[in-house]
Order: structure tokens, then sequence, then C-alpha cells
């Protein structure tokens, strides 16, 4: 009888062990807070936050929010309704960074200007934060553009150290953002139907998508990193998180915090790019060691989605 108990707790260990090697790990990032939609108003902004923050909690997904404070003013003045929405990611636990006050372009900007952005892009956020004894801690890039040159580069890296932000990268890059503008079209245009096709491919092109990237970090490193996603505060993620979040967990995915990702020895590597292109940090490493490195056949948005999106090709 001991005996049996011994090899049943030996077995146990020894599957546990296997989970264990098999896990994998993934920090959720959402950006362009409150909400990013097409003609949507405030009622619209309020259900799209409310179904997101409902799938967050219900897959106990620790996600940090980047916020544009530009969409909480009316007129220079502060509009509460909007702020409101912030506070429902505060009070649901999670963590909000900067994603500047306009979504300002680096490339098309003066550097002076685009700090500036970042101060005055900070102000509510960190009123808020400071209620819940937290601080702002994260920087995400609009469009993850990074600037055109080392030196620009070099001068907003040490400006955000000042101001005490550390860069969120990305790893697992996407065009949710296209997903979501053919979904708010075919909204728009009642095409329930459309809609409906839109929505069902879109986890399967984000779970596609996630396994190159899972592809692209074995070729670099020879495992799997601590990956970084990135989504947007749209409509369809407000109406598939749920199915996403299974679906990833069902890829072995736990969910993990910005803070828990960057502990990965991946992101001491330094981020060189300094093409026009937002891309994976991956592909920026990879870029590093040699384009050779980029692997191929990175998964497409689908036509139909470009299509009904308007949009010519990715
Ligand atoms: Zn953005």
């Amino acid at each position: 009888m001991k005996f049996t108990v011994f090899i049943l707790f030996l077995l146990s260990f020894t599957i546990s062990i296997q989970a264990q090697q098999n896990q994998r790990f993934i920090a959720v990032t959402i950006d362009d807070l409150p909400v990013v939609v097409k003609n949507g108003d405030l009622a619209k902004r309020q259900e799209i936050t409310k179904k997101l923050l409902k799938h967050i909690a219900k897959a106990k997904v620790p996600a940090i929010g980047f916020v544009n404070e530009g969409k909480l003013y009316k007129e220079e003045k502060r509009v509460e309704a909007e702020i409101d929405l912030l506070r429902g990611w505060l009070g649901a636990g999670l963590e909000l960074g900067n994603h500047t006050y306009s979504h300002l372009s680096l490339h098309d900007n003066p550097l002076e200007k685009y700090t500036a952005e970042i101060l005055k892009g900070e102000i509510i956020t960190k009123e808020l934060l400071k209620r819940k004894n937290l601080e702002m801690r994260y920087f995400r890039h609009p469009y993850l553009w990074t600037g055109l040159d080392l030196e620009t580069k070099a001068s907003l890296n040490e400006f955000l150290r000042e101001h005490n932000y550390t860069i969120a990268p990305v790893t697992i890059d996407n065009s949710d953002w296209i997903f979501a503008r053919a979904y708010d079209n075919a909204i728009e245009k009642k095409d329930k139907k459309l809609q409906k096709q839109i929505g069902a491919a879109y986890v399967p092109y984000l779970i596609e998508k996630t396994a190159y990237w899972e592809r692209q970090s074995t070729k670099l490193f020879n495992r799997e990193i601590k990956q970084i996603l990135l989504l947007h505060a749209n409509s369809i993620n407000a109406d598939y998180f749920d199915d996403l979040a299974k679906a990833l967990e069902k890829r072995s995915y736990k969910f993990i915090t910005m803070d828990e990702a960057l502990t990965d020895e991946a992101y001491k590597l330094p981020d060189n790019f300094v093409k026009r292109n937002g891309i994976s940090w991956l592909h920026r490493w990879a870029l590093d060691k040699g384009k050779e490195n980029i692997l191929p056949d990175e998964p497409k948005t689908p036509n139909f989605v470009l299509k009904a999106a308007g949009i010519d090709s990715e």
C-alpha cells in the first residue's frame, strides 16, 4: 500500500514538473485607453469598457492599460464620465501607463513636443493612481514608433528614465486594430453576418500570430521568452477577449504582470531599431543579429478583413 502511495506521489510530481516545463508566460497590454472605437458615443465607450473589464477579471489577467489622456477632455475641460472609465480599470485592480496625451507620432514631431505630450498625458492618470497608492511606471510609444536615429532614441530614453518611466516593449505584435476597424464598420452597416465572420476569424488569427512569435523566440533564444501581447481597448476585444484568454490558456499560457515579463533576461537586450515602422521587439533583436534571423511566413490579416476595414494591404 505504502509503495502504491509512493509511486502515485512520484507520478504526480513528474506530471507537475512536466506541466511547469511546458508552461508559457504572457503579459497582456491594452493600448489607447479609455477606448478606441469608430463613431462611438459615451454609452458605447462605457459598454466596451464594461465588457472588456468583465472578461479580464473573469480570466484573472493582470493587464496593464495605456492611456491617451486627450480623450478625457472636451474643449480643454475634464470629462468626469470619461475619467470614470479609467477608474473602472483601477477598480478592477489593473495598472495604468502613459501612451502620450494625443497618441503623438515621434517620427513626425520634434522630441520636445513629444516629451511635453508625455508630461501632459500623465496628469489625471497620476492623480487616480495616487489615490490607490500606485505610481505611473510604464510608457508605451504610440504606433511602437521609437525614433528614427539613435540620438533621438537615447535622448528620449534619458527623459523617460528621469521621469521614472520604464519602456513597455511588445513581442506579440499583431493587427487587432485592423480587425477592430473592420468589425466597427460591419456594426455601423448593421451587417451582422460580416460582423460574425470577422469575429470568428479573430481569435484563430491571434493564436496563429502567437505561434509565429513563439517560433521567432525559439529561433533567437532557443527558448520561449515571457511574451508581451499588444491589444487595444476596442469593440472586438470587448466581445472576444474571453475566447482569446481561453485559447491562450489552452496553449499553456499563464497570465503575468508587465513586471514579471520584464524579469526575462531577453528584455535586457538593447533596442537599436531606427526605421519607420513599429515592429515587435523580437524582430528588433532578430535584425540586430542579421536579417536572416527574421522568420518568414508571419501570418497575415485575412483579405476579407482588410477589405472590410477599407485597408488595401498591411
Ligand atoms: Zn496606441
